[in-house]
C-alpha cells in the first residue's frame, strides 16, 4: 500500500517547488494550519520532491527515490511521530524502543495510509530528540539529502532532567547539517516551544475546499460514499479530510451498533435479546443521539429497499421484507425518541421504551 495523493495547497506547493528549484528551501519549516488538512502528507510530497532524482515543479513520481517515500520506506526519509513513553530506563534502550515505536506506527500508516491522530498520551519525549540527533548525525544512505518529518511537534515534551537532549535537538535546527532539512508540523503552533518556533520557517496552509474533500472521499473511503451520505460528510467536514475520517468512522460504529440494536428487537424478548439490548453501546449522550440517528437511517434505508429503491448501504436481514409503512411508522417513534433524547432523560430508559415500540409496529 502506497501514501494516498496529497490533496490541495497548491499555492504551498508552488511556493516550495520555487524554493527547492533555486536552491533555497528553509532546511527548518514549520508548516501550520488546521487539523486534518495534510501537513503532514504535504511534508511528505515536499520530503518526496527533495528526494526525487529528477528535477521538476512535482515529484516525478516514478523514480525509485519516489516510489521509497510513497511506500514509507526510503531510508533518508525520517517520518517522526508521537509514541508512548518508552519502558526502558537506560537512555540508550529507550532509543531503540522509540525506533522501535515510530517504526511500529509507521507499519500501521503503510497498510492504512488513512490514519486517525495518535492517542493523547503520545508524545515526542528525549528518547526520540536523542534518536533524531543520532540519524541527524549519519551520512544520507540513497542520496545527498536527507528528510526529517516531525508531525504533531506540539507534542515534544522537553524535560528539565534531559536538558542535554533538548539543547541537542536546537542546535540542529539552528544549525542543520548541510543537505538536512526538517519539516516540522503543528495544528497549534502557540503550543510550540518558543525556542524551536523561532528557529522554524512558518508555512502556513488552510482548509480544504469542499469539491477537493468531496473528489477525495469519493476516490479513497471503502466503501465510496455517495449521494446524500457523501454531502453530509464532506459538509461535517469542514474543509478537513481528518474530521471526515473519524466522522465516518464514528458513523460507522453508530451504524454497525444500530444494526444489531434492531436485530435484537424485532428477535423478540428472548435471553439473547435482552443482553443485546442492554449491551447497547454508548458512553456520552452524543454517541447515544448517534445512535438513534443510526437506527432512524437504518429504517429508511430499509424501507428504500422495501419500495425497491437503491439502497445506499446494505439493509440489515432483519428488516429485509418488512412493509414499507410499518417501516416509516418506526421512524416516526425514533424521531420522537430523539426529541425526547434532547432533554434530561434516562437514556437506558428511553431506550428501553422505544424498543419495546419499536417490536410493536416493526
Ligand atoms: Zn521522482
Amino acid at each position: 500500500m502506497s501514501l494516498k495523493p496529497l490533496i490541495g495547497h497548491v499555492e504551498a506547493r508552488h511556493r516550495i517547488a520555487q524554493a527547492v528549484g533555486s536552491g533555497k528551501l528553509p532546511q527548518v519549516i514549520l508548516v501550520a494550519g488546521p487539523e486534518g488538512v495534510g501537513k503532514q502528507r504535504l511534508a511528505l510530497w515536499t520530503a518526496q520532491l527533495l528526494l526525487c532524482e529528477a528535477a521538476g515543479a512535482e515529484p516525478c513520481g516514478v523514480c525509485r527515490s519516489c516510489h521509497l517515500v510513497l511506500g514509507l520506506s526510503h531510508a533518508d526519509l525520517h517520518w517522526i511521530v508521537p509514541i508512548p513513553r518508552p519502558k526502558a530506563a537506560e537512555p540508550d534502550k529507550q532509543v531503540e524502543e522509540a525506533a522501535e515505536s515510530i517504526a511500529e506506527v509507521l507499519e500501521e500508516r503503510r497498510k492504512s495510509p488513512l490514519y486517525t491522530p495518535p492517542d493523547g498520551m503520545s508524545s515526542h519525549g528525549m528518547a526520540t530528540a536523542r534518536l533524531i540527533a543520532r540519524r541527524a548525525a549519519l551520512k544520507p544512505v540513497e542520496g545527498r539529502r536527507k528528510v526529517f518529518i516531525l508531525g504533531e511537534a506540539e507534542r515534544l515534551v522537553v524535560q528539565e532532567s534531559s536538558q542535554e537532549a533538548a539543547n541537542a535537538l536546537l542546535k540542529l535546527f539552528e544549525e542543520p547539517p548541510p543537505e538536512t532539512y526538517f519539516l516540522l508540523t503543528a495544528a497549534d503552533p502557540g503550543r510550540l516551544l518558543p525556542t524551536i518556533r523561532s528557529r522554524a520557517v512558518p508555512l502556513r496552509v488552510g482548509r480544504l475546499r469542499d469539491a477537493e474533500v468531496r473528489s477525495f472521499l469519493a476516490a479513497q473511503l471503502d466503501p465510496a460514499p455517495a449521494g446524500a451520505a457523501l454531502d453530509r460528510l464532506v459538509a461535517r467536514a469542514g474543509g478537513s479530510i481528518g474530521a471526515a475520517l473519524s466522522e465516518s468512522d464514528a458513523g460507522q460504529a453508530a451504524r454497525s451498533a444500530a444494526a444489531s440494536w434492531l436485530e435484537a428487537v424485532v428477535s423478540g424478548t428472548g435471553p439473547a435479546a435482552e443482553k443485546a439490548l442492554a449491551q447497547a453501546p454508548w458512553a456520552a449522550r452524543g454517541e447515544f443521539t448517534d445512535l438513534l440517528d443510526a437506527v432512524s437511517e437504518t429504517l429508511g434505508d430499509a424501507a428504500r429497499a422495501a419500495v425497491g429503491a437503491e439502497s445506499v448501504r446494505p439493509v440489515p436481514g432483519a428488516l429485509v421484507g418488512r412493509e414499507p409503512a410499518r417501516l416509516m411508522d418506526a421512524i416516526a417513534r425514533v424521531s420522537e425518541a430523539r426529541e425526547a433524547a434532547q432533554g434530561n432523560v434516562n437514556p437506558q430508559l428511553l431506550l428501553a421504551v422505544l424498543a419495546g415500540d419499536l417490536a410493536e409496529v416493526l
